[in-house]
């Protein structure tokens, strides 16, 4: 059976060349994700970690902050270094480091304190490979930036590809690639218009990974807690404005006590109510347990583009229809804010969902 396809470049020729001059020039490299690592985050980072210390590098990813415990089965996870919990080791590395590689993000800010200590304190070139809208180039030396491309760890897989790394590629790396793909993709089931996602899909199979343990690993490891964590958000706490097609939920630093909340039991709520037909906007106001802040997620289907609602009344931004941001006042504030930003785009809102699929 030859199942075989053309993959277009994802570089021109002189990108290609001064990504491997930067990499063959470089000793200590750190590699960086966002602020509150996902899937593609983690997946990418440690993948391309793995390349990088396959050629010989010290090569170390850095988050600005701790994963979910969700993620901590994949493998090498526990290695990675986080700018909270361990800063020391964090800082040492980003001062002895002469790359920095920036996976799954489009601005230093994306990393919070992480991306600020950076800035002020290294100079080192700052390559990024990334499919978020509208990159902050300036802040880059080389940016790899695909916006229509499903998740980071598929642009990383083409990546590899690319400098001839397929074959030496090992079932830990492709672990790392396809979670990212199955997660930012919602398990294939959205950012999948390109035939060549499942197409590199089916190259990480080809690997000898396990897609079905990788699925129940991230999907199926719940705790009671969690479980009726959504049962009480979905039952309790819930609005839905029906003419606008839209639901808003909070969910509180007492909630979350109440719950045994742990980092990552939130993770994927905020889809939870697309799933009724017709929905096209969903809204989660979180108070952070780090930071006196609400963190806003925005989902969007049906036509609906929510990152234009969250730059002009979350102060953040995001993919058409996956967006986020936060607010600095209390959750009640937070509430009204978001019925405001809700009430602005009525109209559209209003419209019946459109159908991806033609009748
Ligand atoms: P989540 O709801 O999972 O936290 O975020 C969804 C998406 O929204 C992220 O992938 C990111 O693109 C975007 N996003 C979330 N928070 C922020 C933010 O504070 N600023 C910006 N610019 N984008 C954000
Ligand atoms: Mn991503």
């Amino acid at each position: 059976m030859d199942i075989s396809f053309t993959l277009p470049s994802l570089l021109q020729p002189a990108d290609l060349m001064t990504l491997m001059r930067h990499i063959k020039e470089s000793r200590n490299i750190v590699i960086c994700g966002h602020h509150a690592p996902d899937g593609d985050a983690l997946g990418s980072t440690l993948a391309w970690q793995g390349y990088l210390r396959a050629l010989g590098k010290k090569a170390n990813v850095v988050m600005p902050n701790a994963h979910p415990d969700f993620l901590r089965w994949m493998p090498q996870s526990q290695t990675v270094k986080n700018f909270r919990d361990h800063y020391a080791v964090a800082r040492r590395l980003i001062d002895e480091a002469d790359l920095f590689f920036f996976l799954d993000l489009n601005e230093m800010q994306r990393m919070q304190a992480l991306g600020s200590y950076i800035a002020q304190h290294s100079r080192a070139p700052r390559l990024v490979v990334d499919h978020h809208l509208n990159p902050k180039t300036e802040e880059f030396d080389l940016m790899v930036s695909y916006p229509d491309m499903s998740s980071t760890c598929e642009l990383i897989l083409r990546l590899l590809i690319e400098l001839g790394a397929y074959d030496d590629l090992t079932p830990t790396q492709a672990t790392q690639l396809y979670t990212g793909i199955m997660t930012d993709t919602g398990c294939f089931s959205y950012s999948i218009a390109d035939p060549l996602t499942f197409a590199l899909a089916g190259m990480l199979l080809r690997k000898g990974i396990d897609a079905e343990e990788i699925n129940k690993n991230v999907y199926h490891s719940w705790s009671e807690n969690k479980l009726r964590l959504w049962n009480h958000i979905l039952s309790k706490n819930l609005r839905t404005y029906p003419e606008l097609h839209t639901s808003l939920y909070t969910l509180t630093r007492q909630t979350m006590k109440d719950f045994h909340f742990i980092r990552g039991d939130a993770e994927g709520l905020v889809n939870e109510p697309l799933k009724v037909k017709g929905m096209k906007l969903s809204i989660a106001l979180r108070e952070d347990t780090e930071e006196d802040v609400i963190r806003v997620s925005l989902r969007s289907t049906g036509g609906f583009q929510c990152r234009d609602m969250a730059e002009q009344f979350f102060n953040g931004g995001g993919h058409a229809n996956a967006a986020g941001g936060k607010l600095p006042f209390p959750i009640e504030e937070a509430v009204k804010k978001a019925e405001e930003a809700i009430a602005a785009y009525a109209d559209e809102l209003k419209k019946p969902a459109e159908r991806n699929i033609k009748d």
